[in-house]
């Protein structure tokens, strides 16, 4: 435990993941949490980077999405068009790490509270729902993670299932 900075309490606890990544080198994810105020830090860094980023990932398997990890820094936009979903920076945006599974399971759960928001539109969301679960089982759909800061990232199990491309080009 350290001081936190925001409460200065000796309740600051802080973590610094490494992942090696096959295109942007080491990834450095730091983590913190202050059990007395609640205070939360999170930040992505990593050797080589800044270039505003478009990373495009191919999910060809269950494997893929269960065992590939997706950085989101607080800039970084998420989509699928195949799977029709998008997940915009907000304001309020918070970065996170977490699987591809992990993913579609946050975008189960925000559809799930739609259903009980617009309960007119629930046979469209059912439909949503069996196609992501099924993509969470089996893959064969594409993830667009684009960052202007380069920040957000996705580390796959499998090298080959993801692309980078300069943010601008089409
Ligand atoms: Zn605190």
């Amino acid at each position: 435990m350290t001081r936190c900075p925001v409460c200065g309490a000796e309740a600051f606890s802080y973590t610094e993941f490494l992942y090696e990544t096959p295109y942007f080198g080491n990834v450095v994810v730091s983590t913190g949490f202050c059990r007395s105020c609640g205070y939360r830090f999170f930040d992505v860094d990593y050797a080589e980077s800044g270039n505003p980023t478009r990373v495009i990932f191919k999910a060809e398997n269950g494997e893929d999405v269960s065992k590939s990890l997706v950085v989101r820094s607080k800039t970084g936009s998420i989509k699928s068009p195949d799977l029709g979903f998008s997940l915009e920076p907000g304001p309020q945006a918070e970065p996170f790490v977490t699987t591809v599974e992990g993913l579609l399971y946050r975008a189960l759960d925000y559809a799930e509270s739609l259903k009980a928001l617009e309960p007119e539109s629930a046979r469209r969301v059912d439909e949503f729902i069996e196609e992501v679960q099924r993509a969470i089982d089996s893959g064969g759909f594409t993830l667009i993670v684009e960052d202007p800061l380069g920040k957000s990232v996705i580390i796959p199990r499998r090298p080959e299932t993801v692309r980078i491309e300069p943010l601008g080009s089409t």
